[in-house]
């Protein structure tokens, strides 16, 4: 097929669950691809011949190979390719934000739409699943090193992905009863099945990995005692977990819950499974989620799945929202309401304590802040006060201080984060590599995975010679090889 007839192909839409229906149900939204589809929309790949697609993907896939793959029916080989570099592929085909990063460089994205790599992506990882034909990589001679990794989501499973195909023995310490971090307690069954994450963990299982869950490293025992009991190494991939709060009046009445408490009661305990599963949902008439990242567009649709009336609060305009498009558009559609420019101020209760109300602000865009983006001004005199007897503050979290704590040697930055060398991922501690949230702040599953890669490297070539050499960075390597071609 010429470059032409690729291009008059139109995007391929995914089917998905009926809005109506699908608010009242926790079963996935889109379907995925069939194989017709996805074979389809592999034909629009105008196979680039520098691929800038692959510039925007932090674990660098080597997106236009899968991709042919597709093309040519061969969907096994097709997910086998993205396992080359990629520990979680139906993960991240479903909830990485795309449009912000591979689909983003997409030639075809310039004057129209661009591929959908995020798809394609899930199909591949979905018809390996289903198939049954799991490859499982030959293993080298064990190399008799054995690294900790302290916490299983994203960050944590892939250095241990990577690492246990060097030979190294891995053993993983989590905190909760499962494995999988945000993946199993913040991103709903609505967006990510945990059948998936399961699925994906029980291959590095497969594969080795030995998984403690219900083990808090800071408690049960500290980084030392790990490096002491025989460890080479430790990855501490412990994430950002600890909520922030709004700071407002009203904020500790009953009825207002962090959205990682929200999340998890309906997720990880199952609330959404009552009476199956012990944990009693939250039955609220009017919810009020206040932000508009992905973890707000979580909590108002999980809300809405509750039987509430569920509104977002956000003192940003929908321009600046952070969350994924496609969440924003799945929620909006399910019929959760969207109120910006609008900044809470008060919670107010009854004389139970119990949440009532929240009175709110009118904002307006003034001039663009540090972030970039412009900054809400507020509006004097509109006061407003909205009736609800749930808020849920969904304003970002900050990292758990339990391990720098415990760790003396440990240095941490001011915002509470690890500090590491950034081409390394080493922290002041020798032996000792953190990667993901707990360095970078709450970021994204990807740029967790892309930091578990690097510090994998780090910790393999660490074990092995006892030292870690800095990577020279891509430009320092050109100019390099400028010297070395002027030379000759
Ligand atoms: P985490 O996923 O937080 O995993 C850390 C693990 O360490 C946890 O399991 C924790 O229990 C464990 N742990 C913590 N302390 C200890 C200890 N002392 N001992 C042992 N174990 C410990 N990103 C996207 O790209 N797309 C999305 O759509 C998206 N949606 C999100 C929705 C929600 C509700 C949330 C909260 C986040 C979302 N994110 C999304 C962000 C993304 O999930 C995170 O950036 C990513 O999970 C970070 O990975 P991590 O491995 O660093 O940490």
């Amino acid at each position: 097929m010429d470059v032409k007839e690729r291009k008059k192909i139109p995007r391929q839409a995914m089917p998905e669950q009926d809005p109506r229906r699908r608010r009242h149900n926790y079963e996935e939204v889109p379907y995925g691809y069939t194989e017709e589809l996805a074979v389809t929309e592999a034909q629009r790949c105008l196979k680039c011949k520098k691929p800038t697609c692959m510039t925007g993907c932090p674990v660098n896939i080597r997106i236009p190979d899968f991709i042919q793959l597709i093309e040519e029916g061969k969907f096994i080989e097709a997910a086998w390719k993205l396992k080359e570099q990629n520990t979680l592929p139906a993960v991240t085909g479903r909830v990485c934000p795309q449009e912000a990063q591979c689909e983003s460089k997409c030639i075809l994205g310039k004057k129209g739409e661009a591929v959908a790599i995020g798809r394609l992506e899930r199909f591949a990882a979905d018809y390996e699943r289903k198939s049954g034909q799991v490859k499982l990589p030959e293993l080298p001679p064990p190399t008799g090193k054995k690294v900790a990794i302290i916490g299983a989501g994203p960050a944590g499973l892939t250095v241990a992905g990577d690492l246990v195909k060097l030979g190294h023995k891995i053993v993983i310490f989590e905190a909760l009863h499962e494995p999988g971090g945000v993946l199993v307690y913040g991103i709903p069954e609505f967006r990510l099945p945990k059948e998936i994450v399961r699925a994906e963990v029980n291959y590095l299982k497969r594969l080795g990995v030995e998984i403690h869950t219900d083990y808090v490293v800071g408690k049960a025992k500290t980084v030392d005692e790990l490096l002491k009991n025989g460890y080479d190494s430790v990855f501490i991939g412990t994430g950002a977990g600890l909520p922030m709060f709004m700071g407002i009046p009203g904020e500790n009445l009953v009825g207002v819950y962090s959205a990682n408490e929200y999340l998890t009661r309906s997720n990880l305990m199952k609330a959404f499974r009552f009476p199956e599963y012990g944990t009693t949902p939250i039955r609220s008439k009017r919810v009020i989620t206040v932000g508009a990242g992905n973890v707000a567009m979580d909590s108002a649709r999980t809300a809405l799945r509750l039987g509430a009336e569920s509104i977002i609060v956000y003192r940003r305009s929908r321009d600046e929202m952070p969350a994924r498009a496609e969440e924003i558009h799945h929620a909006e559609q399910e019929g959760v309401k969207l109120m910006l420019l609008t900044n809470p101020v008060r919670v107010i209760g009854n004389e139970d304590g119990r949440v009532t109300a929240i009175e709110c602000l009118k904002m307006e865009l003034g001039e663009p802040d540090a972030s970039g983006r412009r900054r809400p001004v507020p509006i004097k005199g509109s006061e407003f006060i909205i009736e609800c007897d749930t808020v849920i503050p969904s304003l970002g979290n900050r990292p758990n201080p339990l391990i720098p704590m415990t760790t003396p040697d440990l240095k941490t930055t001011r915002w509470g984060t690890l500090d590491c060398d950034p081409d390394t991922l080493e922290t002041s501690k020798k032996g000792v590599f953190a990667g993901g949230d707990i360095v970078t702040g709450a970021a994204t599953v990807i740029s967790a995975m892309g930091a578990g890669k690097t510090a994998a490297a780090s910790i393999h070539e660490y074990v092995m010679t006892g030292k870690v050499t800095k990577k020279p960075k891509k430009e320092e390597k050109k100019e390099g090889a400028e010297e070395e071609k002027s030379k000759k």
